[in-house]
């Protein structure tokens, strides 16, 4: 029997939607297209995104410090392990019961709560840039970096914002348990938003950061030596001239090509940027690698090579 292709796939915002009911319903379409993707002879390994999650549980947790004095204020790390356990919940059920619906009885279905290491010199540490949790007061604003030294950030006339710095991943903590994992024949949901950690001798302290999805499940995928990193957003493709008169979609492009549209400013910081990066990056870091940026309803497709923008040498 032909080796199956290995496949990493980062699940994006809308495939988890932003509240517990859009989630749920959310994950049932999505654990139908990683099924397909199972059907069509792929070992699959999930990754997602956690920004409106890991922000709700910690308004949730910011709730619960201001009802009770007993309370302290959460770390942000423990918010993303939240976050990852209750994403990884619903998943892991989505598609146990996908899997039982095709007759599928041999893939069992487990998520690892994941640790992902960053260097604590990482510049973005000086830097805080990805705006998390409700908007507040100014009022509000200065009791937050007051009472838990937050950094609160005025967004575009609509009030103050928490925001966090968002460090490169450098090592995946659990990678050889989801190595086993994978290779024993488990469907494994990881790094969904990992927690951020850095070293201290043995200890690992949770960082008040985030970690940007693209490149955490690139990281896992180059880990895992997987032969494809599938990026599931928003758009079926990647453009060249994106929302102007003469944009253009692709559907091919070499790591030299999209460095060059790179350095030409094409993708969007704070969205595209980082999945081309992070594509780049995947396919460039050996040969047969190939990354995919596309819809969560055409994976199946664009693994078939009939859609998607596709990353290669
Ligand atoms: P996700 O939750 O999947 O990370 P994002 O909203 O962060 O989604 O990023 C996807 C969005 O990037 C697309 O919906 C699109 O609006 C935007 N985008 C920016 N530049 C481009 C481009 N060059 N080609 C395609 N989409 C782009
Ligand atoms: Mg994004």
């Amino acid at each position: 029997m032909a080796k199956k292709r290995r496949i990493v796939i980062a699940l994006g915002g809308n495939a988890l939607g932003n509240t517990l009911p859009e989630q749920m319903a959310a994950v049932k379409i999505t654990a139908k297209a990683i099924v397909d993707l199972i059907e069509e002879g792929c070992e699959v390994v999930v990754a997602h995104g956690n920004g409106p999650q890991v922000g709700m549980v910690n308004n949730a947790m910011i709730a619960l410090t201001h009802e009770d004095v007993q309370q302290p204020n959460t770390p942000l790390s423990v918010c993303v392990a939240m976050s990852q356990a209750y994403i990884g919940y619903d998943l892991q059920n989505a598609l146990r019961e996908e899997l039982l619906n095709r007759g599928i009885f041999d893939i069992p279905v487990a998520t690892m709560i994941t640790q992902v290491r960053v260097d604590e010199n990482d510049p973005a540490f000086q830097a805080p840039s990805k705006p998390i949790g409700k908007f507040v007061t100014a009022k509000q604003a200065k009791m937050m970096e007051e009472n838990f030294d937050y950094v609160m950030k005025e967004d575009s006339g609509r009030g103050y914002r928490r925001v966090v710095a968002s460090p490169k991943p450098v090592e995946i903590v659990e990678i050889s348990t989801i190595r086993t994992m994978v290779n024993s024949g488990n469907l494994v949901i990881a790094c969904g938003g990992g927690i951020p950690v850095t070293r201290q001798g043995n200890h690992l302290k949770g960082a008040s950061a985030v970690i940007d999805k693209d490149f955490a499940s690139c990281l896992l995928a180059k880990e895992l030596d997987a032969d494809y990193l599938i990026i599931l957003t928003a758009v079926e493709k990647v453009a060249l001239n994106f929302g102007k008169p003469d944009e253009t979609w692709l559907a091919d492009v070499s790591v030299e090509e999209a460095q060059r549209y790179v350095t030409e400013g094409h993708f969007a910081v704070g969205s595209m940027f980082t999945k081309v990066e992070a594509a780049v990056d995947f396919a460039a870091s050996k040969p047969g690698r190939t990354a995919l940026i596309t819809l969560l309803e055409k994976s199946r497709d664009a693994i078939q090579g009939k859609t998607g923008t596709m990353f290669h040498q």
